[in-house]
């Protein structure tokens, strides 16, 4: 960091503008607005506008944005479809078996298709005429902690303008330090930030390990004569193939407006095979007759990929330290057996405010006021949502004919099942090793038909997210030990960082035979941080490149 720093004091300081903390710093405006209370609230994002990262499936459960804008749809909250009439299936390689009874928590009558970049793009609207100080394009890389590392006094975001060797550019523009009596941190699965709080206050040390899902996915537009676009059918979801069912995941199908629909998979991050690769699994997706029949004659207008969190209640962190609190899939709050995490992440972020409220009132940020929040969220719906669903990812981790004992049990017990809590482990630690005579002939030699509307290679998919980085700036992707990528990790799972990254920012190169050497290229990353995640040997971190690098996703 420069020393030249200026400070930028703020009252309130969100930092990441995905639905929950857009929630929670508009439901904090309007409470600092009634109670009179003259407060500077600022909302930090690294994508270059709000919504550029934004990507989720989406059904949308309405419940905290109706308490949030009972009237959202007059004020023009962007719905795509407000019919979800659901068909669940389970799928072998050409052939689809209907599932005859829909669990009770996979129900979405009352829900609504969005797409969360249009979503949250509409809500920094609202946020920034209310009079919220919104700063896209910014990253938070560094928290700034007190000298006794007790509490949290803001967050530094980084400078512009630096080139690959760490020399200032022309261009260069020093980051500021952003510090604020409280912290709202809501950067969604995998916060770089949260890893630092973590590291200095272990809020995750008493939780089940994080663990999740990735997720690839695009927006397709139909023929205007598909007959899925007058269908009575506007939401699928499938389980079995590709993954098969020893593979957590799935793969997911909703309607949208204007011709177009949303499809995607998603695979769990905790699969055992290093060669698998989950865009590849994608593909395969969409070949399968009850997909491909749908998007035939479509045309992809926007690809991108993200991570889930999906650990759910029991890998919650601590929810508060002093200065500071944590919100949304930050914090673990997606319920995994709905698949859905916005309801839950707008609550938090609504309730994260008024605990900062009556911190204002009393004029103290200490973790003894802000645990409170904890409290709140206890006592709220998200805490009894996801008790209910708390074993279910553990139980889906499962293999066999007992991955379906665990759910069942937890369906007729409330979520307590066979065992509780189920434990789990982190998806880092799943792979299996190669066995040492490993033929790499044996590695999947087809090659997925591409076709460059339809069927995508993974550079075409990364064009169409719109991502883009300044070519000369520090590599952003930490590899802390290549001698590993290309001796060790070779032999044992023949370097699976290039097939489970969804936008080959990591390829192996033999320029001659036996000499490998590790190439990046990290302006083709998509900030899904699958990377960080699976790599077996931790040896990748991922960190925020400059300000407004990334994708630009409008419509997923
Ligand atoms: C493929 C997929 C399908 C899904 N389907 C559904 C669904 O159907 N229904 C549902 O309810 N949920 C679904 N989810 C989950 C849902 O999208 C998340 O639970 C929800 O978006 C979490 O909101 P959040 O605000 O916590 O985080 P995010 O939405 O992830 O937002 C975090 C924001 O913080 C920014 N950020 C991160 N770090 C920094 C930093 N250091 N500095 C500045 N900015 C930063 C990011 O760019 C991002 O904009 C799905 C998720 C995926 C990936």
């Amino acid at each position: 960091m420069t020393e030249e720093r200026e400070e930028f004091p703020l009252d309130v300081l969100f930092v990441g503008a995905g639905p929950a903390n857009l929630a929670g710093a508009i439901h904090l405006k309007r409470l600092a607005d009634e109670k009179g209370l003259e407060i500077e609230i600022g909302l930090i994002e690294k994508g270059d506008q709000i919504g550029s990262h934004s990507l989720s499936g989406a059904i949308l459960d309405p419940i905290a944005l109706k308490e949030l804008f009972p009237d959202y749809l007059e004020r023009g909250c962007p719905v795509e479809e407000t019919q979800c009439r659901d068909r669940f299936y389970y799928l072998t390689q050409n052939r689809k078996f209907e599932v005859p009874f829909t669990p009770k928590y996979m129900h979405n009558e009352e829900c609504c298709v969005i797409s969360l970049s249009r979503f949250t793009r509409w809500l920094g609207e609202i946020a920034e005429e209310m009079g919220i100080n919104i700063f896209p394009g910014f990253a938070g890389t560094q928290v700034l902690f007190s000298e006794d590392n007790q509490s949290i006094l803001g967050v530094a975001t980084g400078d512009k303008g630096i080139d690959k060797n760490g020399n200032k550019k022309a261009t260069f523009e020093p980051g500021v330090n952003l510090t604020a009596r409280v912290t709202i941190f809501g950067e969604g699965s995998r916060g770089s930030l949260i890893r630092q709080v973590d590291e200095k206050m272990e809020i995750f040390s008493k939780a089940m390990p994080q663990v999740f899902e990735t997720a690839v996915k695009e927006v397709i537009e139909l023929p205007e004569t598909s007959p899925f676009l007058t269908g009575d059918t506007t939401v699928l979801h499938t389980f079995g193939y590709p993954l098969g069912l020893d593979t957590k995941g799935g793969g997911f199908l909703y309607r949208m407006k204007d011709n177009r629909i949303s499809l995607g998979l998603v695979v769990g991050l905790d699969y055992e095979d290093p060669l698998l690769e989950p865009y590849r699994m994608f593909l395969k997706y969409k070949r399968h007759p009850l997909i491909a029949d749908i998007i035939q004659g479509g045309k992809v207008l926007q690809q991108g990929a993200k991570t889930l969190s999906i650990g759910g209640y029991y890998t919650m962190p601590v929810l508060s330290v002093g200065g500071a609190l944590f919100v949304g899939d930050s914090a673990a709050m997606l319920n995994s057996q709905r698949l859905k995490g916005i309801h839950t992440a707008m609550k938090s972020g609504m309730l994260a405010a008024e605990t900062v409220i009556e911190a204002l009132e009393k004029d103290d940020f200490s973790q003894a006021t802000l645990r409170a929040y904890d409290q709140k969220v206890m006592d709220s719906w998200i805490a009894s949502e996801r008790y209910e669903a708390r074993n279910f990812s553990q139980a889906l981790s499962r293999k066999g004919v007992v991955k379906f004992m665990h759910i069942g049990a937890q369906y007729f017990t409330k979520g307590r099942g066979l065992k509780d809590p189920l434990d789990i482990v982190e998806d880092c630690a799943t792979l299996k090793k190669l066995p040492k005579d490993f033929d790499a002939s044996a590695l999947e030699t087809e090659k997925p038909e591409y076709d460059g509307t339809l069927y995508l290679d993974k550079l075409t998919g990364v064009y169409l997210s719109g991502t883009q980085h300044l070519e000369d700036q520090p590599c952003h992707l930490i590899v802390h030990n290549t001698d590993i990528c290309e001796t060790l990790c070779y032999e044992e799972y023949r370097n699976p960082c290039t097939r489970f990254c969804p936008a080959q920012v990591y390829e192996m190169v033999e320029e001659t035979p036996g000499e490998r050497r590790l190439v990046l290229n990290p302006s083709n990353c998509l900030h899904c941080k699958t990377c960080e995640i699976k790599d077996p040997y931790k040896n990748i971190t991922w960190t925020c490149p400059e300000g407004g690098g990334g994708p630009k996703y409008s419509i997923v």
